[in-house]
């Protein structure tokens, strides 16, 4: 038993880098030049072709991409940007960076994203911007947010660290919102271990982002370490220093060529998810929506219908147990005790939000993942599953839906 089980350990995440990501990181290396150069400007130029956008300007996170997009907006302090509780800290924390305030909209009924009708009902005079978050690769409702930005005058800066290879209504993710915001951090569908991209239509924008990505220096300080260059600079802007080295950019390059592959393979795996997992009572599966590509960075899965307390977490416990990697996706921001101190957010605040992340479990999804362990991962679960199924509230109890905070 114990064997079977060490034997059968399947990790949450594995990157997909194998010897091209090593030889192009290796002919940087030895070609004297290791920081932002010109393997970050092919890199821009591939992905903004790969997102129909007009500029990409890379940076070193998708975290300092959102923040900067939201600075190329003139967010600041006094303004509120409107987004989704349900999302990871970076998407929060990059608003209080810029001094604005943070106003959360729930999500969907059922769903994972936010819902168009509730940022409808946060917009103030004080609304200075829009960041939806493409939830697992699942895109958001773009044309209702795009209409409400358009209808208030204000801004759209898509957190789409889960998006890249995500359509919408035929057209990718990266040509929508005012500015997009990819990840390239070491568990997304394309990574450079470290990284990130902004794309924008607006050419003024993106010279912006550019030049506060690398102190706010003048446009030709980009140069001023080539032949061409002078040893003269000014600072423009307060800037930072986020921008991309090339030993990262060369890595994103070879990930781009493998890209349509390593989502196909995605696409199978969650095809075996579905099938493996179809039927189960109270199980609920992700979908893809009509008129949408879906870009399965994250399989969720959620617990529905009536099920004891906290059977999300044993269940993830038994995962681990297995030898099963899981993780949850995830703890919405209003949770957690800094926002609660700062902005008098707190439980109860966003239900549905909190009905999602109570019952949601991600499953391993990358392109090294093996179809018998897929299919290992559902027997699993459908076991475990069946043995809580028969579990029935006592007449006349009401379970609180507790949250842990
Ligand atoms: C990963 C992630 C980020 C941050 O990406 P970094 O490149 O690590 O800065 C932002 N938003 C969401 C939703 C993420 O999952």
């Amino acid at each position: 038993m114990a064997d079977s089980r060490l034997k059968r350990r399947i990790p949450y995440h594995l990157p997909s880098i194998g010897a091209d990501e090593v030889a192009a990181v290796k002919e940087v290396l030895r070609s004297g030049w290791l920081t932002t150069g010109s393997k970050a400007a092919q890199f821009e130029k591939e992905v903004a072709a790969l997102t129909m956008a007009k500029y990409a300007v890379a940076v070193n996170s998708c975290t300092s991409g959102l923040h900067l997009a939201l600075l190329a907006l003139g967010v600041g302090p006094g303004d509120e940007v409107i987004t989704t509780p349900y999302t990871f800290s970076a998407t929060g924390e990059t608003i209080v960076h810029t001094g604005a305030r943070p106003v959360f909209a729930d999500v969907e009924r059922g769903g994972f994203n936010i819902d168009p009708g509730k940022i409808a009902a946060a917009i103030t005079a004080k609304t200075k911007a829009i960041v939806p978050v493409h939830m697992a690769g699942d895109p958001c409702n773009m044309s209702e947010i795009m209409r409400l930005a358009r209808s208030h005058r204000i801004g759209v800066v898509e957190d789409a660290a889960h998006a890249i290879g995500t359509w919408y209504e035929g057209r990718p993710v990266g040509s929508i919102g005012t500015l997009t915001v990819f990840s390239f951090y070491a568990t997304k569908n394309l990574t450079t271990g470290e990284g990130g991209m902004v794309t924008t239509d607006s050419e003024t924008t993106a010279d912006l982002m550019r030049q506060l990505s690398l102190h706010g220096l003048s446009r030709d300080a980009w140069t001023r370490y080539s032949a061409k260059g002078s040893w003269r600079y000014e600072i423009c802007e307060l800037g930072y220093k986020y921008n991309l080295s090339d030993i990262q950019a060369a890595i994103g390059l070879v990930q781009l060529r493998k890209f349509e592959a390593m989502q196909e393979r995605r696409r199978r795996l969650v095809e075996a998810y579905h099938e493996g997992l179809a039927g189960i009572p109270d199980l609920i599966l992700p979908e893809e929506r009509p008129g949408t590509r879906h870009a399965w960075h994250l399989y969720i899965i959620r617990l529905g219908g009536e099920r004891p307390p906290n059977q999300r977490d044993d269940l993830i416990e038994e995962l681990k147990d297995a030898g099963i990697g899981v993780s949850v996706h995830f703890i919405p921001l209003h949770l957690h005790r800094y926002y609660q101190q700062a902005f008098s957010y707190g439980p109860g605040d966003f239900p549905e939000a909190e009905r999602q992340y109570r019952s949601a479990i991600s499953l391993p999804l990358y392109p090294t993942l093996k179809l018998e362990e897929v299919a290992h991962i559902c027997s699993i679960l459908r076991r475990q599953l069946h043995r809580t199924a028969r579990y029935r509230p006592k007449r006349g109890m009401v379970y609180h839906d507790q949250a842990h905070f």
